[in-house]
């Protein structure tokens, strides 16, 4: 499903008795998200990116602007009208509820549009197939499921379930059957009676719609007498809810704790649930505000990558709000940056990394950090301090500037021409990583702590002051007072 949102606004009234102006959290929010797509809304704290979501979620009222999805205006919907999934950082399952419970819960008396179909004939059809398939294999699943010397109905279901992907009520008839208790030869003269059972019941129900004027298409749905399918709006039945609960843990992968509380889960696990409560309905959008956040280190990275695949494996269109940039960058297809409401940029992550527009973005996105100097533009000449670091004919305006250079830009290795070692810094630490080395140092006209660099490990440093040179890849130049980049030439 595609989202446009057009000239979005959000402005909280203030209080003029109390002195508190208005904050305009959204300003005037422009974007295209593809079907299919997984954006990243990324930006710092108070930024607008969960006031993003809430208006896209129809939990927050847009002052100004408008949001569609595909060509359905969903501007004034209230959020159960526009088919969305939400995820929060805090799962906020029910506590006493089990986690199958916990996952249903979405479809308790949701009502949808369907076909009108002969489900009996099709419900037989699906044992039938199984039966005629892998009679040995389901008999061995329902003996597999001995527990302490019975074999539980409910132990010999779920493995069914499990195994075959069928709903509760089939796995418990198919149990029903006794087929575990009989030896091969009076095994198959039971299936074969069970069968030809089918057939008869098939055959009488459609003799008996045939009366009443009702045809049936291959499908086995309803045809009325122009031969068009019959639609109705009802409850989902007992059968359709579990398959749609099982097919979901599956997904996400919770098949295994489904009878579990939430208490008995870990805390990805948990959230797993919540995405499944959030999948459940088959959502036309997925929208997911800091869902990782409150997940140690390790999980964070695991569940991210989950988020990933069930968002590739499902194709439903996701944002995902985030203030951790590497997060961003590693699950997202675009990122748009945010800062105070409004848009700085949009792109795929590693084309905001290699080219960010504003000073903002080159600083917020990537670790180490971007390194920013102060540096000046003189005749045509680019200076950080009394250093000229480069020519370029863009560098028309003598004028401050900043100036960014990431990590990865600096070389000093003996490849390295002498002349194009232009840039002296005082190193204050080394430290080898493996195939990397980093250096700590330090220049009068930076802007931060320390400077990050990383190098190739086999490069000879020494602690003092070193002379570098810089790949024009890896700096940018920003103007001195709009913050914006100067595009070199
Ligand atoms: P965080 O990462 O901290 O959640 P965010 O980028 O999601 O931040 P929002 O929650 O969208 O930011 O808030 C954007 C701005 O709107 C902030 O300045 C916030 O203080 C303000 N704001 C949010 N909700 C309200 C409200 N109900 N009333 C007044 N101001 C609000």
């Amino acid at each position: 499903m595609e989202i446009t949102i057009k000239n979005l606004t959000k402005v909280f009234p203030g209080n003029p008795k109390k002195n508190i102006p208005d904050t305009t959290a959204v300003d005037n929010f422009n974007l295209d998200i593809k079907d299919g797509e997984l954006l990243g809304l990324l930006g710092p704290s108070g930024c607008g990116k969960s006031t993003t979501l809430y208006m896209i979620a129809g939990l927050k009222k847009p002052t100004e602007g408008e949001i569609w999805f595909g060509d359905e205006d969903v501007t004034n919907l209230p959020p159960e009208k526009r088919g969305i999934g939400l995820v929060f950082q805090n799962y906020a399952l029910y506590p006493h509820m089990t986690i199958y419970d916990n996952v249903k819960f979405p479809l308790t008396n949701l009502r949808a549009k369907t076909t009108k179909k002969a489900t009996g004939i099709l419900y037989n059809r699906k044992i039938k197939a199984l039966l005629t398939k892998d009679l040995e294999g389901i008999v061995g699943e329902i003996l597999a499921s001995e527990y302490s010397g019975k074999i539980s109905k409910q132990a010999a279901a779920r493995r069914l379930v499990f195994k075959y992907h069928i709903v509760t009520s089939m796995a418990k008839k198919i149990y029903g059957y006794g087929l575990h208790l009989l030896d091969e030869g009076a095994r198959e003269a039971k299936v074969n009676e069970i069968l030809k059972g089918f057939e008869e019941a098939e055959k009488a129900t459609i003799a008996k719609l045939n009366a009443k004027g009702i045809k049936l298409n291959e499908a086995f749905e309803y045809l009325d007498e122009d031969g068009d399918t019959i639609e109705v709006v009802r409850r989902l039945t007992n059968d359709e809810i579990d398959e749609l609960v099982q097919e979901t843990s599956r997904l996400v992968q919770i098949q295994d704790y489904l009878t579990r509380k939430p208490s008995e889960l870990s805390g990805g696990q948990q959230q797993r649930v919540a995405i499944a409560r959030a999948l459940v309905k088959k959502p036309r959008v997925l929208l997911l505000d800091e869902p990782l956040s409150n997940l140690d280190a390790r999980l964070r990275l695991q569940t991210r990558e989950e988020i990933r695949r069930i968002q590739k494996e499902t194709g439903i269109t996701t944002v995902f709000v985030t203030h951790d940039q590497e997060e961003a960058m590693s699950i997202s297809d675009r990122i748009v940056v945010m800062k105070l409401g409004v848009k700085m940029q949009e792109d795929a992550p590693q084309n905001v990394y290699n080219d960010p527009h504003s000073l903002f973005v080159a600083k917020f996105l990537g670790t180490p950090p971007i390194n920013v100097f102060n540096g000046e533009i003189k005749d045509g000449a680019l200076y950080i301090g009394k250093e000229k670091i480069m020519t370029n004919p863009a560098f028309v305006q003598n004028k401050k500037v900043y100036v960014g250079i990431r990590p990865e830009g600096f070389l000093a290795d003996e490849h390295t021409k002498e002349e194009d070692k232009v840039f002296s810094l005082k190193v204050k630490q080394i430290v080898t990583m493996g195939r990397d080395m980093s250096l700590v140092a330090d220049h009068d006209k930076l802007l931060g702590d320390e400077i990050k660099i990383i190098v190739d490990s086999d490069i000879k440093a020494t602690i003092g002051v070193m002379k570098f040179a810089i790949r024009p890849n890896k700096l940018f130049v920003f103007d001195g007072e709009t913050e914006e980049r100067i595009y070199l030439e």
